[in-house]
């Protein structure tokens, strides 16, 4: 299954396999890096590292029996499937003894790893999905208008309009019978189909939840275009692109992929600006594992900004799953912690769990002097 929603995480983020544990394995396939040996290579490693290290763990004959399992279907399902398969990243999720497979194809290539734990590791699939925009093109001129779909890097065409707008008076075939009623003519005619281009982009922006809009087309068409946009539509508006409804679909989707990945870039760096702001002047914000952890745990997080890759390990408490950096007892259950291998990733979960948005942060950013993690919080406690 291809990864393409926020759903099919969430989903997986409140899978827990109660008294054993699960798997969640991760490798990278772009087969434009490298090649088919080199990756069936990593997956051996892999596979290897991760059988040793099961061997080393203190846990219970049950748990263990699982996980041994859980590495042959996966060892299994890579055997049959990686060949052929097109994707630069493949995500398995596996709970032997509780009935959890799911395999998700990526877009975007994923750190090797294998991790045991208690509940699915989901932050490699949230980091990749942020990612991405649902992204609308509309390319017209005076004759046609075509839309596009474009998502997590491939164009789908969603359809077009033909105007019936004649061709522009060439020069000198008119001589003599250029006149204003003509003109103005052409102009309700252009002004009709830009309209009916108008509502179209409405309904197809609503049908497909798109986040941003992309337009391609001369300024002098932009200039008529743009009064007639549902205020909805003028919104969404994001990027303007060089294209015409005659490019190819290729060249259309390498346009967008270039101006979104800037796009994304501006996003982010505006996003730690601001936190940075609120949280030099003592608002709502927190930065650290710590506090941020601690607020986390209260629900007050509004937004989670998180360094890509960061991991450290922590504790959870068993009774109110609370997330702690290194506290042997819950304050308030008065309960023994356990220990957690990524409580980032735990928190990148927790936040999930609680409607919180998850934003994660290319390093280097100035998020690191903020020891790499923050939040903006719902409200000052
Ligand atoms: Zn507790």
């Amino acid at each position: 299954m291809k990864l393409l929603s926020q759903e099919q995480i969430e989903t997986l983020a409140k899978f827990k396999c109660k008294d054993l544990f699960t798997t969640s394995f991760f490798l990278d396939t772009s087969k434009n890096r490298l090649t088919k040996k080199e990756i069936q290579l990593s997956l051996k490693n892999l596979l290897f590292n991760s059988r040793k290290k099961l061997k080393e763990m203190s846990l219970s004959k049950a748990k263990k029996e699982s996980l041994v399992q859980d590495l042959e279907k996966i060892e299994k399902y890579c055997q049959q499937n990686l060949s052929g398969s097109n994707f630069v990243g493949l995500a398995i999720f596996s709970g032997s003894e509780c009935d959890l497979w799911k395999v998700f194809n990526l877009v975007k290539s994923p750190r090797n790893m294998i991790i045991f734990d208690h509940n699915p590791y989901i932050r490699p699939l949230s980091a990749i999905l942020t990612e991405y925009h649902r992204i609308c093109v509309l390319t017209f001129d005076r004759k046609e208008a075509r839309w596009y779909n474009i998502y997590m890097g491939e164009i789908f065409e969603l359809g077009s309009l033909q105007s019936d707008v004649p061709s522009r008076i060439k020069e000198g075939g008119w001589q003599g019978y250029r006149s204003k009623r003509i003109e103005r003519h052409m102009t309700s005619r252009l002004r009709d189909f830009f309209k009916k281009t108008a509502k179209e982009t409405f309904t197809l922006m609503k049908k497909h939840n798109f986040e941003w809009l992309f337009l391609g087309c001369k300024d002098e068409y932009y200039a008529e275009l743009e009064p007639l946009l549902h205020p909805y539509l003028k919104e969404k508006i994001k990027a303007r692109i060089k294209a015409n409804p005659g490019d190819s679909a290729n060249i259309i989707l390498q346009k967008t992929l270039k101006i979104k990945d800037k796009l994304k870039k501006q996003e982010k760096e505006k996003i730690v600006q601001n936190f940075i702001s609120e949280h030099e002047k003592d608002g709502l914000a927190v930065s650290g594992l710590e506090n941020t952890l601690s607020k986390l745990n209260r629900g007050g997080v509004q937004t989670l900004l998180v360094t890509r890759h960061f991991s450290q390990p922590g504790k959870f408490c068993p009774k109110c799953h609370f997330l702690f950096t290194n506290k042997s007892e819950c304050p308030s259950c008065r309960v023994k912690t356990k220990p957690l291998i990524d409580v980032i990733d735990e928190a990148v979960e927790a936040a999930l769990n609680s409607s919180s948005d998850v934003k994660h942060i290319n390093p280097p950013s100035p998020l690191d002097k903020y020891g790499g993690i923050g939040a903006f919080l719902r409200y000052k406690i």
